[in-house]
């Protein structure tokens, strides 16, 4: 088996064509020589006709006698029998050789389409995935396969963009704050003498940057740990937003903004850790991108018998409708000096949209109705804890 499975699919059909084929071939031959030869017994063996006996002495009628066939013609069909049987074993090999040869040549051909693709994907590499191969005019498997493959090199290609823009992203986003302090270490350098403010003045911009450089390493840290935690429970929604608004009440109430929950009595099933910090994300985003006055609700109730909605709408800046497109995208910011400002890293939503996938749950970004924006999560309802 194994030899045959270290062979080309040509060679492989056409061992197997021509092993079924002689197996075939043997046993009809056999079967044929066999009767031949019990037919050949019989009729050796068959008595004179009258009417052959008849013909035999020109006509002239005597009575029935029975007569047995001469040696002469025993030994006719002894030769029959053997020509028979090498006639049959020619044409057997004949058979089975031109059986091979045809499944080699038909094969072959079927297969073309095959190594025509394969010549195609031997020339994809990462550098050219988002080229597609040109799918045969046929509705076989090998235009299906094509089509198969032109749809994961695009999903390829859209995941290696995206890693390209995450790093390039990330490496931007740890060497400002990394160059902010070499600038501000080596003009301090260069004076010889500090005053109290100019040695205070430093410590606050190294204490800035340290805290930005913290923030980002664990964002980016909680973005790839989020695995880990697979810890499962049944959760009441009412729980994870009355814990929220506890905690945000002292920013809200600094930016002035009111903070306010209508929440039903549904439950999920998942992580209390991820959930918190995702709903956690969106709402404190509220806050930040809101105006002075401005409002959060956070409304929570069942869409249907499966599902829970949740909407987080804010009455801030809002968020145009191309960057809504593209804000779950690692590191994406509309507004990046107010997004610095405020402490932001750009990564929030993009953990935010990866957690409520883990959860089999959706989310979308929409316009309040009021300004501002609405960000709707559907999660599947869970069953209440015992
Ligand atoms: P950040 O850490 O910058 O807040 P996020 O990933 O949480 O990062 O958000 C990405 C960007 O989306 C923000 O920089 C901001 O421009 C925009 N954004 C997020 N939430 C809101 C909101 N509620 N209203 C307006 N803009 C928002």
């Amino acid at each position: 088996m194994s030899v045959l499975e270290n062979m080309p699919i040509r060679l492989r059909l056409t061992v197997m064509t021509v092993a079924l084929l002689t197996v075939c071939c043997i046993g009809l031959t056999l079967i044929l020589n066999f009767s031949a030869s019990r037919m050949a017994t019989r009729i050796d063996a068959m008595p004179l006709l009258p009417a052959l006996q008849d013909s035999v002495n020109g006509g002239i009628a005597q009575s029935p006698s029975v007569t047995t066939l001469p040696i002469a013609t025993s030994a006719a069909t002894q030769k029959a029998k053997i020509d028979f049987k090498i006639e049959s074993i020619m044409y057997m090999l004949f058979i089975i050789v031109g059986g091979g040869l045809s499944t080699y040549y038909i094969s072959g051909r079927a297969l073309q389409p095959l190594h025509k693709l394969n010549g195609q994907v031997k020339n994809i590499n990462a550098h050219n995935l988002a080229e597609t191969l040109t799918v045969p005019p046929t509705k076989d498997e090998i235009a299906e396969l094509t089509v198969t493959f032109n749809n994961m090199t695009g999903k390829l290609d859209d995941s290696f963009k995206m890693q390209q823009r995450f790093s390039a992203s990330a490496a931007h986003e740890l060497r400002t704050p990394l160059a902010v302090l070499q600038t501000k270490v080596d003009v301090f350098k260069k004076k010889k003498t500090h005053t109290n403010e100019e040695y205070d003045a430093l410590i606050s911009v190294i204490e800035k940057q340290t805290q930005r450089l913290r923030g980002l390493v664990s964002n980016l840290l909680d973005m790839t740990n989020m695995d880990d935690n697979d810890e499962q429970s049944s959760i009441y929604v009412k729980d994870i937003f009355e814990d929220i608004i506890s905690e945000l009440a002292h920013i809200a109430n600094n930016h002035q903004v009111t903070l306010s929950l209508d929440c039903d009595d549904s439950v999920i099933l998942g992580n209390t850790d991820l959930l918190y910090r995702a709903f956690c994300n969106l709402a404190e985003n509220g806050i930040k991108y809101n105006i002075d006055g401005g409002t959060v609700e956070m409304i929570v109730n069942k869409s249907n018998d499966e599902q829970v909605a949740i909407h987080i709408k804010d009455t801030g800046i809002g968020i145009d409708d191309e960057d809504k497109k593209i804000i779950f995208e690692p590191f994406y910011r509309v507004d990046k000096s107010r997004s610095r400002q405020m402490g932001g890293t750009g990564l929030g939503l993009s953990t935010v949209a990866s957690i409520i996938k883990k959860h089999n749950g959706t989310i979308t970004v929409t316009d309040n109705a009021k300004n501002g924006t609405d960000f709707t999560v559907i999660l599947p309802l869970g069953s209440s804890p015992k």
